[in-house]
């Protein structure tokens, strides 16, 4: 066995960001990467662990986005390598619809005893978030023989030609990459901070005239799902109010609609719940899972109601790599990692550090609109004080300052004005810190 990968947990620049060898590595990548691939931040990447990223300079970059939150269990968690060094050796690829392995299973068996509900379960790998949503989609509309999806404002679901349809923004994912798949409805979104009515109403005024559209624009008899994140991601972090995500659930039971919970980003700890439909414990009929399933490699699932699951047909489901056997190895890695260091507390404790300093900077900053999330998924709406406005230029000069001093955080938001925090679980408190140090100094350079 090999030793577990190390890197000491420290922000340490030995150089510019970025430094000579990225500056030429990146020429490369613009030579020969396709002009459709963002970037947001332009160092080189050689070696991670934990909470630390080292660049090709020798940079060591405190990391707050997680690769968009899927090195929940830490960037090469030693448990995820182990079993997948293991997994390399032995077995690569059969085919799971040619030949099974036992790691499909597994990780099959442990998703449906860890989502919420003590119903039969079963479960579906494969590849992407969005090959998931995909899958779910197909599964649901099978199972119901009707055509509708009902999907709402700010979702994110993916990049595919269904899942582009599905997702709400269209300045990056959808420009120019219609025509978009069909029979799927926008409905609106408790978004609380930006609700024209009243707050004390909000949960049940949105359910009211989400029901009354599905009932007049679409027939509630036409709908096969009602699919959500139960805490919206790309969207920018958007927590519906308290009985929101309950009366929907319960409307899509009483109208015989499944319910799929997106769970993509927000799912394997990520909220200080194992997944975040348990904070009001919701039970969706199917989930769709991937980001923080695998620790780093490429995975994600369907796992939901057996009876819905096994509605299809043998060979409807599947694809060549869908749950590939290391990618498995990984999952299982990453699943006992959470469950042995205890990581959804972490992310409690995380989410309670990172909201005070957010709340206390808020206080300080008026540019700060809002500070919002739950657990170790918290963010803050930048607006030009004193409106709602959003406020891009102010997240674009944090984010850089942010990035000369060796800190990565990510952005969101329909508006682009909002800034994500999702560092790994196992990040040091020292480390959360320091990082939350140089955000301070970050709007304290701000001119506003
Ligand atoms: C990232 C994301 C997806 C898409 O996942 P990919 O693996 O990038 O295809 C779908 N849904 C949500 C909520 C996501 O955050």
């Amino acid at each position: 066995m090999t030793a577990p990968t190390s890197l000491v947990q420290e922000r340490r620049l030995v150089t510019p960001i970025p430094g000579p060898k990225s500056v030429e590595a990146l020429k490369r990548r613009a030579a020969a990467t396709s002009a459709g691939l963002g970037i947001a931040i332009p160092v080189v990447i050689e070696r991670a662990h934990d909470a630390i990223l080292q660049d090709i300079d020798g940079n060591c970059i405190i990391d707050l986005g997680s690769g968009i939150g899927v090195t929940n269990v830490g960037n090469t968690n030693s448990r995820v390598v182990a079993r997948v060094i293991e997994q390399v050796q032995a077995l690569t690829h059969t085919c799971f619809t040619v030949a099974p392995y036992m790691g499909y299973i597994e990780v099959c068996e442990a998703l449906n005893e860890i989502t919420p509900g003590d119903h039969p379960k079963k479960s579906l790998l494969v590849n992407s978030g969005a090959e998931a949503v995909e899958n779910a989609i197909k599964i649901a509309r099978h199972y119901t023989k009707r055509p509708a999806v009902v999907v709402f404002e700010h979702a994110y679901h993916g990049r595919t030609n269904l899942t582009m349809a599905l997702t709400a923004k269209n300045l990056p994912y959808k420009e120019g990459f219609g025509p978009f798949a069909n029979e799927v409805y926008r409905m609106p979104l408790p978004y609380s901070y930006r609700w024209s009515g009243s707050l004390d109403t909000i949960t049940q005024d949105s359910l009211d005239e989400i029901t009354s559209k599905i009932e007049k624009e679409i027939g509630a008899h036409n709908v096969a799902a009602i699919l959500i994140e139960p805490i919206l991601g790309e969207g920018g972090f958007i927590v519906p109010p308290k009985g929101f995500m309950p009366g929907l659930a319960d409307y899509a039971k009483e109208n015989g609609i499944v319910f799929i919970a997106d769970e993509v980003q927000s799912g394997f700890a990520r909220t200080g719940d194992l997944f975040a439909v348990n904070e009001e414990g919701v039970v969706p009929d199917l989930m769709t899972l991937a980001k923080g399933i695998a620790g780093g490699l490429p995975l994600a699932a369907v796992t939901g109601r057996a009876e819905i699951m096994d509605s299809v047909h043998a060979g409807g489901l599947g694809g060549t790599y869908g749950g590939n056997p290391v990618a498995c190895a990984a999952a299982l890695g990453a699943i006992e990692s959470i469950e042995q260091d205890r990581l959804v507390e972490r992310a409690a404790h995380i989410g309670q550090i990172l909201n005070e300093s957010l709340n206390a900077l808020a206080a300080t900053y008026p540019v700060i609109g809002e500070v919002r999330g739950r657990g170790a998924m918290q963010a803050v709406e930048l607006v030009y004080p004193g409106t709602k406005e959003p406020n891009v230029e102010a997240v674009n000069a944090v984010v850089k300052y942010c990035q000369s001093q060796g800190v990565l955080i990510l952005t969101a938001g329909t508006y682009n004005n909002v800034i994500r925090f999702l560092p790994p679980l196992v990040i040091t408190d020292a480390l959360l810190l320091d990082a939350l140090g140089v955000l301070e100094l970050a709007f304290a350079s701000l001119d506003s």
